[in-house]
């Protein structure tokens, strides 16, 4: 297989993926496999020889496409979406051709320049405010985790990352029970321990109640521990949970701790201004992320973070050996030393095809849309008899039940094993639930309304 071959191949990978793209309502969204079935048809070792790619492109089609969930299926209502709009999946073949490594400006002066201007048009799109600068990390647990390392070397003066935590007092980290599980693993990476990882409870609205987050830092000062930082939550990841930012902001800077906010899924609908009362106070945080991957269009992996002030976290994360240091101009940016890999792909490149082949205004639409499909079809459910809307929408996200947990864990794997339409369970407040969320980036009206149809026929 040489570059010549890959023309063509290219070309059949092209129009393979335009049919399965076009056939996709046809296929169970949720992959209809057992485990160890795919293992199962590939052979003990590698081939000494080569094959043709003829053999490997029909072992493909045969094998991989019905042992996958359909990410990009139009009924794809379960966890969050992981769109991958057509621009952005055209973008990613041009990057996947130049296969650089966006680690120093002089590695990649297009990509570090395009993911500069990328995070400054995303900062406008959402309304933050202008001082905020930021990076693309592959995830938002990569974001969290930085934000978190940022926390914990500002609160020991960088004495963690130069003699290491053992001698070092214990930090604390505070933030609400509806937040993300990446903040208990940053926690644990971060060798601040999940121990010291205080949930504060939410009130009934699930927001964290801010004057628990006060007294409980204040207790923790009393007590001789090291408060380090505040995680806050925007549209949590089970039900949608979102904390009162201003309030909780305002807390956090009494006590002088740096702020955090997740907004991994919510922050792509913050294109659309109505939504922003949802995290009123945000220009307050230190370091903000949001998902383009998930709702906005670019595909995995894309997890944008704002920072107000980059220094503390470069200061964290970055180091410059000698090999890695620039000759001939004076540092520009180089973004190795905001994140935690040093290797970096070029995901600016999506964002700037995805952000002008849709416009801000054809994105807001989509957004839009899928809010106001989601709440018709959580008024079709709370119509169905045994049926009950248990978290309205959020949003695109809400959730229901079916009686007692046994029945809608029951009617959750009929759906699933139906196939027309693919949903995921929580917990909340010790109950089973159903989430739906709708966020498809092709999704339709008809593809929402099938998920009450489908409910009816499998009651
Ligand atoms: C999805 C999600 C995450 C984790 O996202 P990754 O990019 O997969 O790490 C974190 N927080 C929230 C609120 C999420 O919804």
């Amino acid at each position: 297989m040489n570059h010549d071959d890959l023309r063509h191949w290219s070309k059949r990978a092209a129009d393979w993926a335009h049919h399965y793209h076009a056939t996709l309502r046809d296929r169970p969204v949720r992959a209809q496999t057992t485990p160890g079935a795919t293992a199962a048809e590939l052979p003990d070792a590698p081939p000494e020889a080569p094959e043709p790619m003829e053999t490997i492109f029909a072992d493909f089609e045969r094998i991989v496409p019905d042992a996958m969930t359909h990410w990009q299926h139009p009924r794809f209502f379960a966890y969050f979406p992981a769109n991958a709009a057509p621009a952005s999946m055209l973008a990613e073949q041009l990057a996947n051709a130049i296969a650089a490594q966006c680690m120093l400006w002089q590695t990649s002066p297009a990509a570090t320049e395009i993911e500069e201007v990328m995070v400054r048009w995303l900062r406008d799109a959402l309304g933050l405010a202008p001082r905020f600068t930021g990076t693309i990390h592959d995830s938002a647990t990569t974001a969290t985790l930085s934000a978190v390392l940022t926390m914990r070397e500002q609160a020991l003066d960088w004495q963690g990352n130069a003699e290491g935590l053992s001698a070092l007092p214990r930090l604390r980290l505070y933030a609400s029970a509806q937040t993300h599980s990446s903040v208990d693993k940053a926690a644990r990476i971060a060798g601040i321990g999940q121990a010291n990882l205080v949930k504060v409870a939410t009130d009934d609205s699930l927001s964290m109640d801010p004057g628990a987050l006060d007294r409980a830092i204040a207790q923790d000062r009393d007590a001789g521990l090291v408060p380090a930082g505040v995680i806050l939550c925007v549209g949590g990841t089970s039900v949608g949970g979102t904390d009162r930012i201003a309030e909780s902001i305002a807390v956090a800077k009494r006590h002088a701790l740096p702020v955090h906010v997740d907004a991994a899924w919510a922050g792509s609908a913050m294109i659309c201004p109505e939504f922003r009362p949802l995290w009123e106070g945000v220009d307050g945080a230190d370091s903000i992320v949001f998902n383009p991957h998930k709702w906005l269009g670019p595909q995995f992996d894309c997890a944008v973070q704002f920072l107000a002030d980059p220094k503390p976290q470069v200061r964290t994360l970055g180091l410059r050996p000698d090999y890695l240091e620039t000759l001939g101009h004076d540092a520009p940016t180089d973004f190795n030393e905001w994140t935690v890999p040093l290797g970096r792909r070029f995901r600016a490149l999506k964002l700037w095809f995805t952000l002008r082949a849709y416009g801000l205004d054809g994105l807001r639409t989509r957004i839009r849309t899928h809010v106001a499909w989601a709440r018709e079809l959580a008024e079709e459910i709370a119509a169905i008899p045994g049926l009950e809307i248990v978290t309205p929408p959020m949003l695109s996200l809400f959730s229901f039940a079916a009686g007692d947990d046994a029945a809608t864990r029951a009617l959750l794997q009929r759906v699933n094993d139906d196939g027309r339409v693919y949903l995921t369970q929580t917990t909340h407040r010790g109950r089973f639930v159903v989430r739906v969320q709708v966020g498809q980036f092709d999704t339709t009206r008809d593809d929402v309304m099938t998920v009450a149809q489908v409910l009816r026929d499998l009651l």
